[in-house]
């Protein structure tokens, strides 16, 4: 609120669902929050959803207001906003539709609905960047139980079978193993194909001899997991082994360098410094890492020039690849926990070490 009020605000509104999760604890689709704080008076907060959601958000946000109606969470808190006395209500303007906000314009009384809205961009985004305790221990979880889905699945990288039946394979082990659902896409990309950065699993068959690239996460208990091992089917060539570990050393390097006070841009360096010296750096086609929490992307961004500095309890990733189109490509991606001292690998437990099956 401290940052809404920034803004010139004595309200705030959040309709975003991750970030509605984060200040309620309701886990819905359809719901919004409401936090009104007036000079001099206490902060009253709101949650907003309809008749779907309503032993569910109770059940959800003890202790919290929960409101239960047949318009848009976001219509019902504009209505409370303005008959609660609020003047001006910052809002998530990169979360927020033009028509979405010309509706909340609407829902105000008249003379309210010019000055009434105050852009913010991601305020309660930036909050969530750093993790407390608890969602740093719901991370480490989720990441260990990916580390373990990792293991169990090399049974089935074998040559012949699909990419799907490999996806697929993980997926269902992730379900036994108490995860929601996947965290994103499941990428599964082999030979030639693990040249493609998002290679999403497909029905080509893994091949005698490549590269086979695994990139997935977990959601468990909200939180999602994500990383990345590249193995090698068959005898490699001194090229793939050699570019395999350019990408190793650059992984290395960033994950070394992740510590409080140091930039997300010097970060990025690390890694793509590594690969420039390896005449790899324009094979890097993408930033080395970003935020990971209620949502697979989040900030902060560790990408080349960001000035943002890392904070004890952000959990950034560091996949460094190298894409040659047309021959092979190789990522390597670890889950950090940024801590006092420096980091801790949350995806530890998955050697990255040269792998041939
Ligand atoms: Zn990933
Ligand atoms: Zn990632």
């Amino acid at each position: 609120m401290q940052a809404a009020a920034a803004t010139g605000a004595d309200a705030l509104l959040v309709t975003h669902a991750a970030d509605v999760r984060y200040l309620s604890g309701f886990t819905g689709s359809s719901g919004a929050v409401a936090i009104l704080a007036p000079m001099g008076r206490g902060v009253r907060a709101a949650l907003f959803t309809d008749g779907r959601y309503s032993a569910q958000a109770r059940a959800e946000c003890p202790g919290m207001r929960v409101v239960i109606g047949k318009k848009s969470p976001a219509l019902l808190a504009v209505e409370w906003l303005a008959a609660s006395g609020a003047r001006r209500s910052a809002f998530d303007s990169r979360q927020t539709a033009v028509a979405a906000l010309a509706a909340m314009r609407q829902a105000l009384p008249g003379k309210l609905r010019r000055s009434f809205f105050v852009g913010a961009d991601g305020l309660v985004a930036r909050l969530r960047e750093v993790k407390d305790p608890g969602e740093a221990a719901q991370l480490r979880r989720a990441a260990a139980l990916g580390c373990r889905l990792f293991e169990e699945v090399l049974e089935y990288i074998e040559t012949g079978a699909t990419e799907a039946e490999v996806a697929l394979a993980l997926e269902i082990k992730a379900r036994m193993a108490g995860a929601e659902a996947m965290s994103f896409e499941t990428i599964v990309a082999a030979g030639r194909r693990s040249a493609l950065p998002h290679g999403r699993a497909s029905s080509a068959r893994l091949p005698r001899r490549g590269f086979v690239t695994l990139d997935f996460g977990v959601l468990l208990g909200g939180y999602c997991s994500d990383m990345t091992r590249t193995l090698h089917l068959g005898k490699a060539s001194q090229r793939e082994w050699d570019v395999y570990h350019s990408v190793l050393e650059a992984q290395q390097a960033a994950v070394a360098a992740v510590a409080p006070g140091v930039s997300c841009g010097e970060v990025d360096e690390a890694a793509r410094s590594v690969l420039r010296r390896a005449r790899l750096g324009k094979c890097f086609s993408h930033s080395t890492g970003h935020g990971v929490g209620l949502e697979i992307h989040e900030g902060p961004r560790i990408a080349a020039g960001q000035k943002q500095l890392l904070e004890a309890g952000m959990v950034v990733t560091i996949e460094p690849g190298v894409y040659l189109p047309g021959e092979f490509g190789v990522r390597i991606e670890d889950m950090v926990l940024v801590t006092p001292k420096g980091s801790e690998v949350l995806t530890v437990a998955s050697s990255k070490a040269w792998m041939e099956l």
